[in-house]
Order: structure tokens, then C-alpha cells, then sequence
């Protein structure tokens, strides 16, 4: 396998997340306004076969995993397909998904066939009317049945992302943190980001992870820290922590109050083929121009190599700077 890219400051780079879509099923508060975003045309999109070809001159020069995104994922037709292809690509050991879960009982086994390794899944809420309020359109059980079929089709370890925020779900935290206990089910705690037009981070619906690690451990006990060779672990944003005797794990990722820039392994591709060094900056490198002039693989690799040299060395929100333009759904959280 080759040798990953090496950035300015000397992090490997071995990680894609690929938004395949800026369409999605929900409006989450903190993701999306209420009438949606402006969408891209079908001709603006990258093709499978453009979104495949990136990642197969990325994997030769290093990138190993890749994330497929959104918007939400699963909204695209033949998804399946951009899976096979990808896991056909000998130097990708790793394909995930992130997605909302809503159409996850329709396709998990298809995806795990094709070749997916395993689903993290946004669920804020535990409360069907509550998750309605947070997602503006959803079902909550439609996402439980999602959870199902993609445990039943080996979609795991299963990551549950929670997004917390003040007035919404801060007053949840613990029952979430209790899925955990009886099935190996991992949730990740996630600090709001200010980014597109997302107001909420600035009217105070932010909340730190260490409020959230207090109320757990206030109602639950002391959480234990999951050591660095635990395969749920990875080279991921999260640090992990167990309730004494749970099977599954709980996550904090704090990219506000205590941010993680000098571990970040990853680049994005956003659904219109601009590469993104950095989640939070809003420097871009287009791809889809060129590869729809027959650029060859080397100049390609040129590209994705110089998106490397520009990940600035850490984003700049404690100092009040929140550059994003684009929304989470864009860009591919
Ligand atoms: N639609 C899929 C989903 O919701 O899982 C995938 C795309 S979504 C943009 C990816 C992740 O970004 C989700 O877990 C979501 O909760 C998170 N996210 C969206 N907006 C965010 C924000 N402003 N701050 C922090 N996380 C955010
Ligand atoms: Fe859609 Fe995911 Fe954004 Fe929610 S977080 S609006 S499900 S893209």
C-alpha cells in the first residue's frame, strides 16, 4: 500500500469523505434552512465514474478509507453502485457511511453486499415528536428500522452521531448516553458548528462536550477512557469513553471548545467535484473542471496533492472566525 500524503505539518493524509449529493430528506435546525438550500443541477454533480476515478488516484497516492456523505447519501439513486466500484479499488480498506437513516431499511443489505463496511447514523433525539421538531420532516422510527437492517446486515461497529444543542436535546444526553449500555451501539456527542447560515451556534444553542460528559457521569458514574487499540477507537476526531460494564462506547467531539486540528488525517470532495482541505475554511480546489477535460492521472494527482499542501494548520472559530459559505450539507459533514 502506498506511503500516505504528508501535509505542511507533517499529519498523514489517508482519509476521503465524499459528499455524493447536496440533496437531502430532512432539514435539521442546525444543518439546514427550513426552505432547503438552492440544489445543483444533475450535470453539476460529479458521476459515479468521476467520484470513482478521484478516489482510485487518491488511494495510489495514500488516502486508504473513504466516507460517503451528503446532503444525505442514500437520496441518490444506485448509491449502491459508487460502493462497488469503490470497493473494487485494491488500495481502499475502508468505505463508511453517514447518513440520517430514514432510507437505510431499504438498502442496508444491498450496501453491505457491494461491499460497505459500516453506517454511523444521526439521531439527536429519542423522542419522535422532538425529532420532528429537530429534522423539521422525520420519522424516528423509520431511523430505529434503519438501525436494524443495518446491524442484521453487518453494518457495524453502529456509530450514532448526536449533534447537542441548548433548548433541543441538552436535557437528553444521558438517556442517549444509555444506549450504550446493553448492545454494542457507539454514540458520538458533536459541538455545534457554526457554519452557512446556521444562527443557532451564535443565539447560544451551543454546548460544550464537557457539560455533556458532566451530566452523564453525574447521573451514570464515572466513564472509563476506551484505550487508543481499541478498534472503535480509529484515527477519528472522537475520544472515547465506557459507563463501567456497557458494551458500546460514548464519543465526545468538540471541533469548537477544544478543537482537533493537529490529528485531522482528511480532505473532502464536495458533490460538485471542488476538493476541501479543511472542513472549516473555505478554500476549494476544483477537480470537475479539469477531469471533465481529460486531465490524466498524473495532473489529477497534482491536484489532490496540492489540496494536501493547503490544509491550513488549524481552523479559527475560538477567535471568532467561521468562513464556511457553504452549508453542512454542501459541503459532506
Ligand atoms: N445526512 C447525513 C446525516 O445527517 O447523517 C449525512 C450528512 S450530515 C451533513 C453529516 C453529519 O454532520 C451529521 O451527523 C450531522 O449531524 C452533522 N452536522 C450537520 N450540521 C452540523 C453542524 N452545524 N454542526 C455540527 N455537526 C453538524
Ligand atoms: Fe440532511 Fe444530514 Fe443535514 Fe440533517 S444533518 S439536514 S439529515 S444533511
Amino acid at each position: 500500500m502506498s506511503a500516505p500524503f504528508l501535509d505542511t505539518f507533517a499529519r498523514p493524509i489517508n482519509y476521503l469523505r465524499v459528499s455524493v449529493t447536496d440533496r437531502c430528506n430532512l432539514r435539521c435546525v442546525y444543518c439546514m434552512p427550513a426552505a432547503g438550500i438552492p440544489l445543483l443541477g444533475h450535470a453539476e454533480i460529479l458521476s459515479y465514474e468521476e467520484i470513482s476515478r478521484i478516489v482510485r488516484v487518491a488511494g495510489e497516492r495514500g488516502i486508504h478509507k473513504v466516507r460517503l456523505t451528503g446532503g444525505e447519501p442514500l437520496t441518490r439513486l444506485g448509491l449502491t453502485d459508487l460502493v462497488g466500484l469503490i470497493a473494487a479499488l485494491p488500495e481502499i480498506d475502508d468505505i463508511s457511511m453517514t447518513t440520517n437513516g430514514l432510507l437505510l431499511s431499504r438498502y442496508a443489505a444491498r450496501l453491505a453486499a457491494a461491499g460497505l463496511s459500516r453506517v454511523n447514523v444521526s439521531l439527536d433525539t429519542l423522542r419522535p415528536e422532538r425529532f420532528r421538531a429537530m429534522t423539521r420532516l422525520g420519522e424516528l422510527e423509520k431511523v430505529w428500522e434503519g438501525v436494524e437492517a443495518a446491524e442484521a446486515a453487518g453494518l457495524v461497529p453502529l456509530k450514532f452521531n448526536v449533534v447537542v444543542l441548548r433548548g433541543f436535546n441538552d436535557d437528553e444526553v444521558v438517556d442517549l448516553a444509555g444506549l450504550t449500555l446493553a448492545q454494542e451501539r457507539h454514540i458520538r456527542f458533536i459541538e455545534v458548528m457554526p457554519l452557512g447560515h446556521s444562527d443557532l451556534w451564535s443565539k447560544d444553542g451551543f454546548v460544550p462536550m464537557r457539560e455533556v460528559q458532566s451530566s452523564i457521569e453525574r447521573d451514570l458514574g464515572p466513564l472509563e477512557q476506551v484505550g487508543h487499540d481499541d478498534p472503535v477507537v480509529g484515527n477519528g476526531p472522537a475520544r472515547y469513553w465506557r459507563l463501567p460494564g456497557a458494551r458500546g462506547t460514548i464519543g465526545f467531539i468538540s471541533p469548537v471548545s477544544d478543537h482537533f486540528c493537529s490529528g485531522c488525517n482528511r480532505l473532502r470532495l464536495t458533490a460538485d467535484g471542488r476538493l476541501r482541505p479543511c472542513l472549516l475554511s473555505d478554500q476549494e480546489i476544483d477537480l470537475r473542471g479539469p477531469l471533465r477535460a481529460g486531465v490524466s492521472d498524473e495532473a489529477l494527482a497534482a491536484l489532490i496533492a496540492q489540496a494536501v499542501v493547503c490544509k491550513p494548520e488549524r481552523h479559527r472559530l475560538v477567535e471568532g472566525l467561521s468562513a464556511p459559505g457553504r452549508e453542512m450539507s454542501q459541503i459532506g459533514g
